[in-house]
């Protein structure tokens, strides 16, 4: 397909992008009440999965496809007036002081019922930054030493809606718009055919299903989990780290992070961590900008707040490493497409020196359904294998590596903490006063910013139009 159609019909995923979490919020009076009853976002900007297409009702498979679930939905049945399927009890229920034994050093499991959710801010808002957590944080930061660029806000709306700041994507290298990544992102897996799988948005009602087929086929993820919905499901979170997986933060309510400001950031941030440890015992050393929405002030606060970053693989403006999976339950995307996008991303995966991350979601049906019924077995029966792995594993680290109090501070210190001389401090940002030089760094990897415009102008257009 040729670049401008593709370009057209690629929009329907950017406009919808994410819409979901906007409005399928899960109750925590009622966390069976979600339903993914509204598809857009007035948000959605996403300007670089083109991978998938807005025609929801002609495609098929373009491959054929090696290995599937013998349980698995029929892609027929996977779509965003699915039946609500029934949802599975936890492997685990947890006791209190339950010790990650895989884990060196851990601390015990805290009691997941104590936790009282009137002790946190509400479920999927920027909690207020004037609480005495959030001021503490502000002061934290601030203690780092760590300077934050002087970057504004960006506006609601992406690309479209932000002409000066798009003028500057390279200079504030903001990924949205251009897929700007500094040296301090993760964004591969050192070795090649190495998968560092990731699932992001939970805990979901149907991510138990995904925590059984791990256990089946011995798989281990990252799970980027959204730290409104840990609250409303401590006893999940508590499982999905028990069973090995890595747990890493994805905001306190998956906003575009570059739309808030130096203290919504620290909000953001800082709760999405304390309700992890609260419930795990542990702090999250990893974080996924929601929509990979980052500019270096994002970057900056996150150093400042220990939190490394993790996008996903991104080698051409029309080749990323995103399944496009998080518009399958408003109807975005159909299965065939979300799987053709894989076909595609395991077809780039042999084209590049690395291994990858991809994105996906577990926080609806759908794209569970089309996990362990599809991507996995299809991934699992690839040839030559691919090792499938958590970010931090993939990173040739131990798992403790993947939290404060566990991590091997000799080896891998933390960002905040890392002697100036240590690769992952932010000397490459730019406008940056001392301590630091000022030595800038290209984006990478190069992006062509007329495309980038292109497609944002697109979407802006079509999203009036969809409504
Ligand atoms: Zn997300």
């Amino acid at each position: 397909m040729w670049p401008a159609l593709l370009s057209l019909v690629a929009l329907s995923p950017l406009i919808s992008a994410h819409g979901p979490h906007i409005a399928q919020h899960i109750a925590r009076a009622n966390p069976a009440a979600s339903s993914p009853t509204t598809a857009h976002s007035s948000l959605a900007t996403s300007s670089t999965n083109t991978t998938t297409t807005a025609n929801t009702t002609s495609v098929t498979l373009t491959f054929s496809l090696i290995s599937t679930n013998p349980t698995a939905v029929p892609l027929s049945d996977i779509v965003s007036s699915a039946s609500t399927q029934p949802t599975q009890a936890l492997t685990t229920t947890w006791q209190p002081g339950s010790v990650p034994t895989f884990i060196p050093g851990a601390p015990a499991l805290p009691n997941a019922l104590a936790l009282n959710p009137a002790n946190y801010p509400a479920l999927d808002k920027t909690p207020p930054t004037d609480s005495p957590e959030v001021l503490q944080w502000i002061q934290e930061v601030a203690n780092t030493g760590i300077p934050i660029p002087d970057i504004p806000v960006t506006n609601p709306g992406g690309c479209g809606n932000n002409t000066a700041a798009v003028a500057n994507a390279t200079e504030r290298c903001w990924w949205t718009c251009g897929g700007c990544t500094r040296p301090t992102d993760i964004t591969t897996c050192p070795k090649k055919d190495t998968w560092g799988l990731t699932y992001d948005d939970g805990p979901g009602l149907y991510t138990p299903d995904l925590l059984t087929y791990f256990q089946q086929h011995s798989l281990h993820s990252t799970f980027f989990v959204v730290g409104s919905r840990c609250i409303s499901r401590p006893a999940m979170l508590q499982d999905e780290y028990m069973a090995g997986h890595q747990i890493a933060a994805h905001t306190w309510s998956h906003p575009y992070m570059t739309t808030r400001t130096n203290e919504e950031v620290i909000a953001e941030l800082g709760w999405s961590k304390k309700i992890i440890k609260d419930a795990l015992g542990v702090t999250p050393l990893h974080w996924r900008p929601p929509f990979g929405d980052i500019d270096d002030r994002v970057r900056a606060i996150a150093t400042a707040m220990n939190l490394e970053t993790v996008i996903w693989t991104r080698i051409s403006p029309t080749q990323t490493f995103d399944t496009g999976d998080y518009t399958l339950a408003a109807g975005g995307v159909t299965a065939q497409q979300v799987l053709n996008n894989w076909e595609s991303i395991m077809g780039n995966s042999s084209k590049i020196s690395t291994g990858f991350i991809a994105l996906e979601h577990d926080l609806w049906q759908q794209t569970v359904d089309i996990a362990v019924g599809y991507i996995l077995p299809e991934a699992l029966a690839h040839s030559p294998s691919f090792n499938i792995t958590p970010v931090i594993e993939c990173l040739n680290m131990p798992l403790a590596n993947a939290y404060v109090e566990t991590n091997d501070n000799s080896t891998n210190p933390p960002p905040a903490d890392a002697p100036i001389s240590h690769v992952k401090r932010p000397q490459s940002w730019p406008k940056l006063v001392s301590p630091y030089p000022d030595h800038r760094a290209p984006c990478n990897p190069p992006v062509d910013q007329a495309a980038e415009h292109q497609r944002a102008a697109l979407s802006t257009l079509l999203s009036y139009i969809l409504g």
